[in-house]
């Protein structure tokens, strides 16, 4: 089936009274037939449900259309995009670890990358796409590479065959944040990632409702006893080794999981991530070029554009378009803020992905704990305005840029 088939049809419950929709299982347990039944889930003899915690059946259609819709082997549904991170990697670390990661990072990883350095598990930033510093960075601890597709608000856009290439031939996983791109334009796995997180608050669920994140295991990384004891006895379940310790120990462990309500309303917004995204790229484009050839005092940032320096990987990689995001600077902060409160359409908000087009000013909000080493290597300056384009007619959207800069 085509993308846009699957984005309606994967992973459905069909429903015994007929409903269109998929039923939301707004329940904490499930009733077994028998005391054995009950103990033959728990025992992971028998499917089924029994508690909401570890799995839920509107979740898990949730959880079965990404997987389709990323190419992988299965996923695992969780309360944020970044528990799905957390997740991803505090699955397969210990003690004494090391993460290599592309230093342009949505500002909460770096924050959470922090937060893990007490539980002694250390990050080596890297810039994105240098191959020679990656290469320098892998140590023997190293059990985990991290990189953004297109990084949030940075916009550089990640080889993934080649960061692939790398991590393999250190026999280390690569985990991809695909937010920004989402499946619709990359396919990060048939890319050779390992391991993709989305966090679905954004383009996923489309119109902002609700917060929620996805982890997807291709199921083709060959885990070794040696390098990732963590992973012990379910090293036994070959492929499903990495998504069953996962739903049998942190995550059920941590309680990370997604309401029902919230994955029924993820499974509605996703239904469109085609036809928003076709759109948003659109428009994004349309409005970046619109700035470029216009506004010789306004620098441009967006993957689509040949004066991108990502542009070349952009239209290697990625199908259907560049991106919903653009970046803008404008000369000062007074200037960046004096432009956003006269802006009439976009919110001034801190999100991205919405059918509404969403501006910020990530220096003084989302990066205001960032280090200065970390604010270069994101991209944020002074006078950076990061725009979500959202579906809007576009004209209307460039007039209201026009009125506001003018
Ligand atoms: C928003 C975002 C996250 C975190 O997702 P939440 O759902 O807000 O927890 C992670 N990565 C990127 C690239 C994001 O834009």
């Amino acid at each position: 089936m085509g993308f846009n088939t699957d984005l309606l049809h994967a992973g459905v419950i069909k429903d015994s009274k007929g409903a269109t929709l998929p039923p939301i299982y707004q329940s904490s347990a499930f009733d077994q037939e028998t005391a054995e039944d009950l103990a033959g889930i728990f025992g992971g003899r028998k499917m089924g449900f029994c508690y909401t915690r570890v799995a839920n059946p509107t979740v898990s259609a949730f959880e079965e259309r990404i997987t389709k819709l990323e190419g992988g082997l299965a996923s695992v549904a969780c309360a944020s995009g970044m528990a799905a991170i957390s997740m991803a990697l505090l699955n397969i670390l210990q003690a004494g670890d090391e993460i290599i990661s592309s230093a342009s990072l949505y500002g909460g990883s770096i924050d959470l990358f922090r937060d893990i350095e007490a539980f002694g598990i250390k990050t080596v930033y890297v810039k994105n796409n240098d191959w020679e510093a990656i290469e320098d960075a892998f140590t023997d601890k190293t059990k985990v590479v991290f990189a953004e597709t297109i990084g949030n608000p940075c916009l550089d856009v990640t080889d993934i065959d080649k960061l692939a290439e790398i991590s393999h031939s250190h026999g280390v996983p690569l985990l991809m944040d695909n937010t920004t791109a989402t499946p619709y334009l990359i396919k990060a796995i048939e890319h050779g990632a390992d391991i993709v997180v989305n966090s679905s608050s954004k383009y996923i669920n489309g119109s902002s409702n609700s917060i929620s994140g996805v982890l997807t295991d291709s199921g083709h990384f060959k885990w070794t006893k040696e390098r990732y004891p963590v992973l012990g006895e379910y090293l036994k379940f070959g492929q499903f080794a990495y998504i069953s310790k996962l739903r049998n120990g942190l995550y059920r462990n941590v309680g990370v999981c997604l309401s029902p309500f919230n994955a029924y309303l993820n499974l509605i917004g996703v239904e469109t991530l085609g036809l928003r995204m076709k759109q948003q790229c659109e428009n994004a484009y349309a409005l970046a070029k619109w700035f470029e050839d216009n506004y010789s005092g306004i620098k441009v940032n967006y993957p689509g554009l040949a004066s991108s320096k990502w542009h070349d990987i952009a239209e290697k990689e990625l199908t259907g378009g560049y991106g919903g995001i653009i970046t803008i600077r404008v000369g000062s902060k007074e200037k960046a803020f004096s432009i956003m409160n006269k802006l009439k359409i976009p919110y001034i908000l801190s999100n991205i992905g919405d059918t509404k087009t969403l501006v910020v000013h990530p220096s003084s909000t989302i990066s205001l704990h960032s280090t200065e080493k970390e604010l270069e290597d994101s991209g944020v300056f002074e006078d950076l305005i990061r725009i979500s384009v959202g579906i809007e007619d576009v004209e209307d959207l460039i007039e209201d840029f026009k009125q506001a800069i003018e």
